[in-house]
Formats: structure tokens, sequence, C-alpha cells
């Protein structure tokens, strides 16, 4: 692209930066946002410096929040025995979405997978085990992804648990997670959350 300005093919570079946007699409949405009042863009710039400088995450379940604990985990109203692991925030979402889930989460920050260079150590892998060694848990939902990389880390996550003699339970699987989550519909995903299954009978199916 042959830009006639610096500043206009700054912009652009940045906003193509994102995914899912090409190069004609973020200069499609610059050139929008120069349409714009200042204030406006002001506040949209603002926003993103706000987001990234202030967000904290949870320190007991790892979900983004504007607190040190989350409104999840602070609601007296929520079931702090059952914990839902999930891989991320977008998880959350969908689940809190459905309201068919009553418990707290877990979120991990990702799913092991050894071709990404991803350990369980890059995840909150440990706090979870904290978690379920220091608090009374009755219950441990896995709501990962039905891909490899969900199924290595369920395994490695029904290990670390085992001895703690908790039921460990998973949702239905084939449900879109994580990066996908967007198009999983709230009725089957409630319905999935709500009819787990324990997680040793679907190793024994398999
Ligand atoms: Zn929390």
């Amino acid at each position: 692209m042959n830009f006639s300005s610096k500043l206009l093919e700054d912009a652009v570079s940045e906003f193509a930066k994102l995914p899912g946007v090409g190069q004609k699409t973020a200069l499609r949405l610059v050139l929008h946002l120069l349409g714009k009042e200042q204030e406006e863009v002001d506040t949209f710039g603002n926003t993103l410096i706000k987001l990234r400088r202030d967000i904290r995450h949870c320190s007991i379940c790892h979900n983004i929040s504007d607190l040190p604990v989350c409104s999840i985990c602070s609601s007296p109203r929520r079931d702090k025995e059952t914990i839902c692991v999930v891989e991320d925030t977008r998880d959350v979402m969908a689940i809190e979405n459905t309201s068919q889930f009553f418990g707290v989460y877990h979120v991990l920050g990702g799913l092991i997978s050894p071709m990404d260079g991803v350990g369980p150590s890059d995840l909150f892998i440990d706090s979870l085990v904290q978690r379920v060694a220091t608090t009374p848990v009755k219950e441990v939902v896995m709501a990962l992804s039905a891909t490899m990389e969900g199924d290595t880390t369920l395994f490695y996550l029904y290990k670390k648990l085992k001895d703690f003699q908790i039921p460990v339970t998973t949702i239905a699987r084939g449900i879109a997670f994580g990066g996908e989550l967007e198009y999983a519909d709230e009725i089957t995903l409630g319905r999935s959350i709500v009819t787990r299954i324990p997680y040793v009978s679907s190793i024994v199916k398999s």
C-alpha cells in the first residue's frame, strides 16, 4: 500500500496486527476513526490504554477482573465447592451466559501444548491443586475443548487431582470452546454444564 501519510501508515499497521484484520480492513477502520470527532477517538484510545494498564486477574480463579477478587469468587450466592476449570475468560463468559452454572471457576490461561512450547508450569495448574488442597471442594468440572491439547490437559489435571479423591467430571465433549466459543450455542452448552459426566467413565469408553 502506498500511503500519503506516515501517521496513516502507522495507524493502519497497528490495526493490521490484530487477529483477522488485513491491510484493507485496517485502512477502512482507521479512515472510519478519522471521520469521528476528536473526543470520540480520544475515548477509544484511552479505553485501550486504561484496559491494558489497570486490568487485573482474580487472585483466586485468575479470571479477568477489575478487583483483586472477581465478582464471581466474591459472590455469596456462588457454590465455592464446585470448581469449573476452563481455558480462558471467554469460556467463563460463555458458561455464565447459559445461567446454568452456580459454582466458581478456575482459569488455566491456556492448554498444555508441547507443539507450541506450553507446558504445565506455564498455566495456573499449581494454584488449582492448591485450591483443592486447602479449601473444601466437592467437584471439579473440566470444561476444556475436545482437542488434543484439551485432552492432554484434562488427563494431566486428572492425575494431579486424583489423590484428593474428589469427583472430577467433564461437560459433554464436542462443544466448541476457547477460540470458537462464540459459535457454541447457549442451550447446548447450558445442557452439557448441567449433565456433566464423571471423567473416569469417559476414559474407559475410549
Ligand atoms: Zn475469581
